[in-house]
């Protein structure tokens, strides 16, 4: 009966969720499921594992007996609705959720969070817990006549995953079919953004492989990831990238030999996002290349993308001219400049403020020579326009002196453990 349909339920909701079993002597049935804790270095992740454990019947078993009922707030939830949800019968409980003031966090919880009561035969609260939309922990618990409320820091659990991937279609169809969070995602593509350009140089048959830390908070993955190592093969090109603590405040990624990923040019101006990923080269026309026998590279992307600064820089001009439209021009450390035309509005540049890396300088558009959304780039030595693919650009700072040794045994035991995925099973991409 009870158990058997939360049991039912919470398969069909594919719950990531480890329920606790009773600590109350005469069970009947007790459910289990939830995730299997992954162990470092095993390939698959994010698989739900679910397992029901029936126990024998103990004869007698009534009114001690308590059941586990567990559910997620709707979107136009009254209490009264997900207390019947969760099989509470039980007017001083529903009274008591309805108006005490530390159990507003209730009333206010957003649709999709889970809760888990626990109730006697007949429908008794004994125990309600849930995150609140702080991420914390509360516990109401009922003592004889009255009800606890306990409210604290949700325990937050670690995991390493390792994940691998083939890109046939684009990257963010890659990173969904390996169940990868977008922040990981975006970590990817922030940490190779200075060897590939992520909207011109994929291919089909490239791959990548990932090692991150992800923070689970009862059982739930929270936004905070982060990736150790990671390789990718863009065109045959095996990268590299390795997390090091460099001091107190956080770390940076390193190539093998200690090089730092961080280049003094981003390889695309452009925001690499699912929309701007997703954008397609047949709706821009380049009729433009009759004009002034383009020297630089073009970008489709819808109308308001990110144009950000390739490198650090002071602005020389932001504003209209001839067929760049709307533009902007920088100036960059030994005689490096680059141009970012036909844009549809600015972002805050004035003549003679610095910009730095990354920092959003435009918006895509199609002002001036263009038949379509683009942004026209140009990426200038002394003056002279130049394939920005083709130069060699300076890098960023390597690993110290001191700290290499340290950086290798790092890198050698991160490296160790991408290379047991390298044998694995491929995600097959759409
Ligand atoms: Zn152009």
């Amino acid at each position: 009966m009870l158990p058997q349909n939360s049991l039912l339920h919470a398969h069909k909701m594919k719950l990531r969720w480890l329920v606790a079993l009773s600590t109350l002597p005469l069970l009947g049935v007790v459910t289990a499921f939830g995730i299997m804790p992954q162990p470092d270095a095993m390939p698959a992740l994010g698989r739900t594992l679910s397992a029901a454990i029936a126990l024998p019947e103990v004869a007698g078993a009534g009114s001690e007996a308590a059941y586990w009922h567990t559910d997620r707030m709707q979107r136009g939830d009254t209490l009264n609705e997900l207390l019947h949800r969760l099989e509470v019968s039980d007017e001083a409980a529903a009274d008591f959720l309805r108006r005490a003031t530390d159990t507003a966090s209730l009333r206010q919880l957003r649709p999709g969070k889970v809760l888990q009561a626990q109730t006697s035969a007949d429908g008794s609260l004994l125990s309600l817990s849930y995150l609140d939309n702080d991420g914390n922990q509360v516990a109401i618990t009922r003592q004889d006549s009255r009800f606890r409320v306990e409210i604290r820091p949700a325990p937050t659990e670690r995991r390493i995953v390792v994940q691998t991937a083939e890109i046939s279609s684009s990257l963010y169809a890659a990173t969904d079919e390996a169940n990868l969070p977008d922040s990981v995602a975006t970590q990817l593509v922030e940490i190779f953004g200075g060897e590939i350009d992520f909207h011109r140089d994929l291919r089909r048959g490239d791959k990548f492989s990932l090692l991150y830390e992800q923070a689970y908070v009862n059982g739930e993955p929270t936004r905070n990831a982060r990736i150790l190592a990671a390789e990718f093969i863009n065109r045959g090109r095996i990268l590299q990238a390795f997390y090091f603590q460099t001091g107190n405040h956080g770390g940076d990624y390193f190539s093998p030999d200690g090089k730092s990923m961080r280049k003094a040019f981003l390889r695309s101006p452009i925001e690499f996002s699912r929309v701007s990923s997703g954008f397609s080269r047949a709706r821009f026309h380049p009729v433009l290349n009759r004009w002034r026998a383009h020297k630089g590279v073009d970008y489709a992307a819808p109308t308001g993308t990110k144009v950000r600064a390739t490198a650090d820089g002071v602005v020389r001009f932001a504003g209209k001219q001839g067929g760049y439209g709307n533009a902007v021009m920088l100036d960059h450390q030994g005689q490096f400049q680059t141009v970012y035309g036909h844009l549809s509005r600015f972002g805050d540049v004035r003549r003679g403020q610095r910009v730095s890396q990354g920092e959003v300088i435009g918006y895509v558009g199609q002002t001036g020579l263009a038949s379509g959304p683009h942004l026209h780039y140009e990426f200038k030595v002394s003056g002279v326009q130049r394939d920005p693919l083709k130069t060699a650009l300076p890098d960023g700072k390597p690993v110290s002196a001191e700290q290499q040794p340290a950086f290798m045994r790092s890198a050698e035991t991160l490296q160790a453990r991408l290379s047991l995925l390298r044998n694995t099973r491929i995600a097959l991409l759409d």
